[in-house]
């Protein structure tokens, strides 16, 4: 009784919300997805605003419903079923840059951030030229590559978290290796980060700009991909380990290990996320059996029951 009082209340809240706030129904998720896999979302709300934004969030969270946020999906996506909550994508993309600090809403590309930069001789973020994602999930993961990670330039930021809207200081992210507070607790929603820049002048970050794109074109397998997918376990190489164990000839559906770098897994069509999380495991099992080293993902892998 109590559950379907609790459901039907529920229901009438999202119909509800579902008018004030323009939220869609039902919606394919994999076409979200940079690796194109993933289930449906029950609900589905695109932030544009931040004003608005924090309204829809503070309503979600006096009713009790499950939410997601979804930067550019270059490092998440949702298992296949239905996700029963509401799936957040984040579009706020408002820019600001005075001298060498720039202030960007987390739904900022990195690549326009990173086009500002160059049009400014703006240094610090260029190692992810050509990556995928926004600000919000690059700070929620601590992205980095060539030994450079975004904590190095974040002086702050703005969080929502459970109706409280909050300024914060470096410190607060908590940044550890591809890790931050809003990964370990899943408590927070980015609004925007605040970066401290290096000005080495146009013509030098033309110049490591372009260095960076052309050692990932020759690394990087192309295609539907959401990049390195396990993190590097301590003073070791996920793609080695998975190098000797022979994951390359490993494939399950349409999903397969790319010839190019045996830690990247590409689409060549109708993958599924079943697909993904059987092969996860079956690369997992056999480099734990062959080294005793448990791998961990980097992407995240979302559904109901975990959020
Ligand atoms: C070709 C390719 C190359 C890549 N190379 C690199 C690389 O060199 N280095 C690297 O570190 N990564 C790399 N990645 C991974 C990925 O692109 C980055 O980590 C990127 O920053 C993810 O951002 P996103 O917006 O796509 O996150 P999403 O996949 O949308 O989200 C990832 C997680 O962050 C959470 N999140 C997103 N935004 C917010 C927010 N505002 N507040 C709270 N939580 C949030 C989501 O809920 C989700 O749990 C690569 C990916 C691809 C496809």
């Amino acid at each position: 009784m109590l559950f379907s009082l609790r459901f039907q209340n529920v229901y009438f809240v999202m119909q509800e919300l579902v008018k004030k706030f323009t939220l869609q129904e039902n919606i394919d998720l994999s076409q979200y997805s940079t690796m194109r896999i993933g289930g449906r979302a029950r609900y589905f709300y695109t932030a544009k605003d931040q004003t608005e934004l924090i309204d829809f969030l503070n309503e979600l969270h006096k009713e009790n419903i499950k939410f997601i946020i979804l930067g550019g999906g270059a490092n998440c996506l949702f298992a296949d079923e239905v996700f029963d909550g509401v799936v957040i994508r984040n579009r706020m993309n408002k820019l600001i840059v005075q001298e060498n600090h720039i202030n960007a809403e987390s739904g900022v590309t990195i690549g326009v951030f990173n086009e500002e930069c160059k049009k400014r001789g703006l240094s610090g973020l260029e190692m992810l030229m050509r990556v995928p994602g926004t600000i919000g999930g690059a700070v929620w993961n601590n992205a980095g590559a060539y030994g450079m990670e975004i904590s190095r330039i974040v002086t702050g930021g703005k969080v929502w978290s459970r109706g409280e809207v909050q300024k914060v200081d470096q410190d607060f992210f908590e940044f550890t290796y591809r890790s931050s507070i809003l990964k370990k607790t899943r408590d927070h929603v980015l609004l925007e980060a605040d970066f401290e820049m290096k000005n080495i002048g146009k013509e030098e970050i033309a110049k490591k700009m372009e260095e960076i794109i052309q050692m990932r074109l020759e690394k990087e397998p192309q295609g539907l991909t959401c990049g390195s997918f396990f993190r590097n376990p301590p003073n070791n190489s996920a793609g080695r380990l998975l190098e000797e164990v022979g994951a390359k000839d490993l494939k399950i559906g349409d999903l397969e290990v790319a010839q190019k770098h045996a830690n990247w897994l590409l689409n060549k069509g109708k993958a599924t996320a079943s697909d993904l999380i059987q092969l996860r495991d079956l690369m997992k099992s056999k480099v734990k059996e062959r080294f005793g080293v448990e791998l961990q993902e980097e992407l995240d892998i979302i559904s109901s029951s975990k959020q």
